[in-house]
């Protein structure tokens, strides 16, 4: 073997487990392992649609402007006899002042300082889209 193949062989050993050696069975169980965390990845990697790391934080109701401007993440719950100016119909996904995509469930409002609201929210700011 000559030195270059020699070197690289320790180097791949020394990042292997300690139990990796060359009788076969501990192979089985690296490969086991590398088999299982390959699984835990796809199965997590399944989910990564779900977490929006570079996108708004969600507006929250209990967040003070939220409460003052009676946001509603569902518009059918707002409180008809504290917002009489509430039209049934009336969501977030069709106010001018909303910046999601059309289909998204939720998109930024400047309202709220860029936070997401969903799409089928509304508050008491709302104005209708031209
Ligand atoms: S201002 Fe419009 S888009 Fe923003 S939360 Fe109120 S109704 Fe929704």
């Amino acid at each position: 073997m000559s030195k270059p193949t020699r070197m690289i062989e320790r180097r791949l050993r020394s990042s292997m487990p300690l139990s990796v050696d060359d009788s076969g069975e501990d192979m089985d169980l690296y490969r086991r392992n590398v088999l299982r965390n390959g699984v835990v990845l796809m199965v997590a990697g399944g989910f990564a649609p779900l977490v929006r790391a570079d996108s708004p934080p969600m507006l929250s109701q209990s967040d003070p402007l939220a409460q003052a401007l009676g946001y509603e993440s569902d518009a059918r719950k707002v409180d008809k006899s504290k917002y009489p100016q509430y039209v049934a119909g009336q969501m977030c996904s069709s106010c001018s002042l909303y910046r999601g995509t059309p289909g998204a469930a939720y998109g930024p409002c400047p309202i709220y300082g860029g936070k997401d609201v969903a799409a089928s929210g509304w508050c008491s700011s709302y104005a209708k889209k031209p």
